[in-house]
Formats: structure tokens, sequence, C-alpha cells
């Protein structure tokens, strides 16, 4: 069974209004033809700008975090159900960045996928190893632990509703990327994880690769039996570089 190939902006702290509406409009403008599906995760201030832009256009949208509760006393938080009035598709939890500068465990990682299921937003649950860890040679013993504290909090069920994120730590941002090789060993691995559990799961489970994919190598990545698609971080912020890569993930047959 194939599965769609899916390219995932994430804006990360980046934007403002006016940037905000030339960047979406390119990317509306160039996005007819492409097959693969498509989503921008813009800062939560922008989602309604975000939404009034894109709704219709066949360009999805979506936040980069959200709280593990459903309500309340949690002051500066954001919560699933208020993701849902502003029509998100798509939820990033466990990047990196939020599990590094803010301290998120795997555990809380998999409560934030949770509430956003019950939410019926699908989550982009990340996972990657830092430098250390690879060179240590734990990579796939680091990436199976997050992936475990995923299962273990949304069942493989759950697993089956969100998108998976291989995002080696060593390579967001640095203009690193993982030889497409290297990534495709995790990304099978993290397959065959799920594959364990529930077979169909992970059959149409979408695995995409984040970490400084650029239009020169996307090809290359997408071109790999279980990547499909990516996180797309710095050149997303670009229309013609994230254009080029969604026209390199469209043009991709796993
Ligand atoms: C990311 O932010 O998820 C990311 C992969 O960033 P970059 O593409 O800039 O490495």
């Amino acid at each position: 069974m194939g599965r769609a190939p899916l390219v995932v902006g994430n804006w990360k702290m980046n934007g403002s209004l006016k940037p905000n509406a030339d960047l979406l409009g390119g990317v509306v403008g160039g996005i007819e033809g492409e097959t693969c599906d498509v989503g921008v995760c813009v800062p939560f201030l922008y989602l309604g700008q975000t939404q009034l832009i894109l709704e219709g256009s066949g360009v999805k949208w979506g936040a980069q975090n959200v709280s593990e509760h459903a309500g309340g006393a949690y002051t500066g938080e954001i919560s699933a159900s208020m993701l849902t009035d502003f029509g998100v598709s798509y939820a990033i939890v466990g990047h990196s960045e939020r599990r590094s500068l803010y301290g998120e465990s795997s555990e809380l990682v998999g409560l934030k996928a949770k509430a956003l299921l019950s939410a019926d937003i699908q989550p982009i649950i990340c996972v990657g190893e830092t430098l250390e860890e690879r060179e240590a040679g734990s990579t796939f013993e680091i990436v199976g632990a997050q992936l475990e504290a995923a299962i273990e909090c949304v069942g493989v069920a759950g697993i089956g509703r969100s998108v998976l994120a291989y995002e080696p730590v060593w390579a967001i941002g640095t203009g690193l990327t993982a030889k497409p090789d290297e990534a495709q060993a995790v990304h099978r691995f993290l397959r065959e994880r799920v594959e364990r559990k529930d077979s169909s799961v992970a059959e149409s489970l979408r695995i995409l690769y984040g970490g400084s994919v650029k239009p020169d190598n996307a090809e290359s990545l997408f071109g790999q039996k279980d990547i499909d698609g990516g996180l797309i971080g710095g050149a997303s912020l670009n229309p013609e570089d994230f254009l080029a890569i969604c026209r390199a993930a469209s043009a991709a047959v796993n």
C-alpha cells in the first residue's frame, strides 16, 4: 500500500504579519499540481492569519506545540481544543528544541500527543539522537525508547493516527544532513518497531525525515523506501525552496 508523501514546514519562532502573508501566498501560488500532502506549522499567534490565507487551498496548517492539559489554570499554555478553533490539522510534539531547551520528557511528549488525538489533530511526533548518542552507537536505543514512550501513552492505534518524524538532533539547523542510507536505516528500524505490534499500522505510518533538508538533497532522501517526506525548518521560510522540496516529495514513489 502506498503512503502519500507529506512535507511539513516548521517555521519555529519566525514570522510577522506581512512576511507571513507573502510566504503563505507564495506557497499557495506554486503548490498546484503537487501530489504530496503539504502543511505548515506556524507560531500560535499566526494560526488565525494562516487559516484565513490557506483555507480551501489544499495546504494544511498546524501548531508547533500544545499543552498536555485540556484546560484550566495553566498560564501561558494552549490546549488542543483551542487549536481546533483555528482549523489546525497537525501539531508537532517532541521537537528536539522542546526536549533540550524546555526539558520535555518522552512521557510528556506522549501526553501531548494524546491530548491532540482526543481533539482529532494529527500529532507529528519527533524522535532523534544527539551527536554524542550517535557517536556512542546508541541511535537505535534512543529513538526506540522515544517511540516506545509515545506508544505507551497513545497505544499503537494512536501511532496509526499520528505522523512520526526522525530528526537527528545534530542535523537540525546545522546544514549537516544524515546520509540517505543512514536515515533510511533509522526509518526502517522505527517502522519495524511498530510492525512488531501492528503490521498494518506500520505499513501505513508516515515517517518524515527532518534535519537540514534542502532542494538539493530532498530527492535522494525522499527516494528511500521508508522515508515518506520531510519536516522542514529553515528551508520552509523561503517559498521557492519549500516548493522545490514539495516537488521532490511528489516525485518520490516509495
Ligand atoms: C526542524 O526544525 O524540524 C528542522 C528540521 O530544521 P532544519 O530543516 O532547519 O534543520
